[in-house]
């Protein structure tokens, strides 16, 4: 059977930084990464979400490590320059313009090539099946393209941003009675904006809407016909709403939920004139799923600690964007953070209660929903990774659980890794 110290599983944002980490400090063949899709990246590639932040703010970066280098690079073998305002202070720009675009391809291409030279071992195509303590390791059945089969790992990390390895465990976890929407991201292509008459756009578009032919949520939050949609061709639109997406029931729902929507938007727009040679080109393959579960923790993040920048005595990173709970009824919900503070992430809250050597990082950590709602930010799950990925390989150096490793040490090996952890106050 195989034997590992640490089973990642999930190679998004989060689950990338994790296995790479613990490879830089154990040797890849200890770690292996399993991944249901063909390519790393998670939410940020195949699901259309290809601008992570926030890294800067206040005039300073506050997350670096693994995953900023990852985006760093990306950008600069695009040819495409950092933008020079980043760590302007006071912020020049709205927070969204702090988050870096990235080509979804190159990332997803580097992430192979890095997860190549740490010798991590990766299995694309494979999906968890069942998890079971087996004396001081778990046994995980893995399901691969040709079957069923048990690897060991002492140390397991879920960062499937659904916490399906934690659920298969027995962690208690946070189920949204109404989670925030998903989003089918898509390019659309062939008109030229500019010529386009809105008014007329608008009164077909109202029309088709009592005709019950589109709805409101396939453009997103306004309720009158938006031409953000048509001016930014496609993107982070519309709004697939009431369905969660934790498990595979509810992802099949989201999925064909999310191409009726935009097939619905298509067959509208194809009638109107200057969409003649319309095209919706993917920009993702899956549904972007912003909420579903998130795990009980040794320690919960709080919306307070959150807003307040709690800098907590076992932080390790920073996190840093607006509560931004994209609510189906109440619309965006936002809460901005005191000027000059950065909240921070405990140890604790990427510890699951009641587990044995295992770990979460990424959107599922332990927090409520609307401190979750700014902290599920890729910049923050890169960060979480990373500091999981470095705790997992101390407990298996000394032999102890994640929980109880030497915050001194862990700290050292994070920042030997170019990560920024807050100070010990
Ligand atoms: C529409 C939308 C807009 C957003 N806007 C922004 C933004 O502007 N800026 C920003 O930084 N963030 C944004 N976010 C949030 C951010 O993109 C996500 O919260 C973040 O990428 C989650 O990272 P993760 O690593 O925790 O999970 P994911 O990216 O979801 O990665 C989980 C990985 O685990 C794999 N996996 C899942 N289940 C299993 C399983 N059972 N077995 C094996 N593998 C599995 C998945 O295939 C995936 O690769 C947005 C999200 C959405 C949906």
């Amino acid at each position: 059977m195989e034997q590992y110290d640490i089973m990642v599983v999930g190679a998004g944002s989060a689950g990338l930084c994790a296995a790479l980490q613990a490879s830089y400090v154990l040797g890849g063949h200890r770690v292996c990464l399993v991944e249901k899709n063909g390519m790393c990246g998670g939410t940020t590639t195949v699901g259309g979400v290809n601008f992570p932040g926030i890294f800067h703010v206040w005039g300073r970066q506050v997350i670096a490590g693994i995953g900023w280098e990852l985006v760093e690079q990306t950008r600069r073998e695009s040819g495409k320059p950092l933008p020079d305002y980043l760590c302007e202070y006071p912020m020049a720009h709205r927070h969204p313009e702090y988050q870096i675009s990235i080509d979804a391809v190159v990332f997803a291409c580097l992430a192979d090539e890095r997860l190549k030279a740490a010798e991590t071992v990766v299995k694309f195509h494979t999906m968890i099946g069942a998890v079971r303590e087996c004396g001081d390791s778990n046994l995980v059945t893995l399901c691969g393209k040709d079957g069923l089969y048990d690897v060991a790992a002492k140390v397991l990390i879920d960062c499937t941003g659904d916490a399906n390895l934690s659920k298969l465990a027995g962690a208690k976890l946070n189920v949204m009675d109404e989670c925030q929407p998903g989003t089918f991201s898509c390019y659309a292509m062939g008109y030229d904006y500019e010529s386009l008459d809105m008014e007329e756009l608008q009164k077909n578009f109202e029309k088709a809407v009592e005709a019950g032919e589109v709805t409101y949520d396939d453009l997103g939050w306004n309720r009158a016909f938006t031409p953000a949609f048509l001016k930014k061709h496609g993107h982070n639109s519309n709004h697939i709403t009431g369905i969660n997406a934790a498990d595979s029931v509810g992802r099949t729902r989201m999925e064909m939920a999310g191409r009726a929507s935009l097939m619905r938007l298509f067959r509208f727009l194809k009638k109107q004139k200057g969409f003649e040679n319309l095209e919706f080109k993917l920009a993702s393959s899956e549904c972007g799923v912003r909420e579903s579960r998130t795990v009980q923790g040794l320690q919960t993040i709080t919306v307070n600690d959150y807003v307040d920048g709690r800098v907590f005595d076992n932080a390790v990173c920073y996190s840093y964007y607006p509560v931004d709970l994209h609510d189906a009824k109440q619309g965006l919900v936002n809460r901005k953070i005191q000027p000059g503070h950065v909240p921070t992430v405990p140890l604790g809250a990427l510890i699951p209660k009641g587990l044995s050597n295992f770990m979460v990082a990424g959107r599922i950590l332990s927090s409520d929903r609307l401190a979750n709602s700014a902290l599920r930010i890729q910049a923050t799950c890169m960060a979480t990774g990373q500091a999981a990925g470095a705790a997992a390989a101390l407990a298996i150096k000394h032999h102890c659980e994640p929980a109880d490793v030497d915050l001194d040490e862990l700290r050292r090996i994070l920042q030997e890794n170019h990560a920024i952890v807050p100070p010990r106050e």
